[in-house]
């Protein structure tokens, strides 16, 4: 019989160690030694759809061609999108990266299939899952939260936790579903480990496709939960405290201005029953803006 790698207190130690460093969770039965994985590309190119068709230039000659008794025709590649070198992953080029694959994207498939192809963001690596929306795509209403947690990573899918369970009955609350009036999204596209605070330059990358995301969405109301997701898109340091309830309007980057109301993220609700009542009004101050604008 082979012996225990580890005595029982040491082994729970480690792993009081790995949930303290935000290791809470095995996406895998085989560690993997990701030293010894070649660096991965900064960024991978945008959407075949976007991307366009291969040029149909002449076949072009090389000197292996052209001395080759039957020449074979060699094709131009297709135009390489944004590959770049990699660069590290808390360069601002990366932000600039996504916005400029974002703006390919013309419909929110495209967004969403360039969203699942960038590598420029190093939370997908610790990620099981990317979350990239739920509901109705088209809705008049489209909320955006913070990041994925874990239930949310496992499944895939925006708001699926106790926290948005809460979200979803106080929406039925004022007769709206996820199936039928919302659209639901997150700032961020991958689980932060151990659901830390992302960083800005992890915000400020994802919130690229975020924004593309909006626009593209085209909601007549945009709800902002929480704190982090009300500073990223409206790009304010004011307290969420001071700003829930405020309407304000959110300027997109293609011109396009829509009503934006923010409020508090249903986990802080979870941990501060009390602040329902101020996130109850700030419901009905949303119907009523809806009704005003003839979707409900
Ligand atoms: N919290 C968020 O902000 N978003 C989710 O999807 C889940 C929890």
């Amino acid at each position: 019989m082979t012996e225990a790698a580890f005595a029982p207190q040491d082994a729970a130690a480690l792993l009081r160690w790995y949930v303290d460093h935000g290791i809470d969770e095995t996406i895998g039965e085989d560690a993997i030694d990701r030293f010894a994985l070649p660096p991965p590309a900064a960024v991978v190119a945008a959407p075949a759809a976007s991307a366009g068709p291969a040029p149909s230039t002449p076949a072009a000659s090389t000197p292996a061609a052209s001395t080759s008794a039957t020449p074979t025709p060699i094709r131009a590649p297709a135009a390489p999108p944004v590959v770049r070198a990699p660069v590290p992953l808390e360069s601002p080029q990366l932000a600039e990266d996504a916005r400029e694959i974002s703006r390919r994207a013309t419909t929110i498939a495209e967004l969403e299939e360039a969203v699942r192809a960038f590598e420029g963001c190093a939370l997908k690596r610790t990620a099981k899952n990317t979350v990239f929306a739920d509901g109705m795509a088209g809705a008049p209403v489209m909320i955006v939260g913070e990041a994925p947690g874990a239930d949310e990573d496992r499944l895939g899918k925006p708001f699926v936790g106790v926290s948005g369970q809460l979200m979803d009955r106080m929406f039925s609350a004022i007769g709206m579903s996820r199936e039928r009036d919302l659209y639901i999204t997150n700032i961020l596209f991958w689980r932060p480990p151990g659901n830390r605070t992302p960083t800005l330059s992890e915000q400020a990358i994802c919130l690229a496709f975020t924004r593309r995301h909006i626009e593209l969405a085209r909601p007549k109301i945009v709800v902002l939960a929480g704190g982090t997701a009300v500073k990223a898109v409206l790009n304010t340091t004011e307290g969420i405290t001071r700003l829930r309830g405020k309407w304000t309007t959110l300027t997109l980057d293609d011109g396009s201005e829509v009503p934006a109301l923010p409020t508090f993220h249903p986990a802080y609700l979870l941990r501060t029953p009390a602040s329902k009542r101020q996130s109850w009004a700030d419901l009905l101050s949303l119907d009523k803006r809806l009704k005003e604008l003839g979707s409900a």
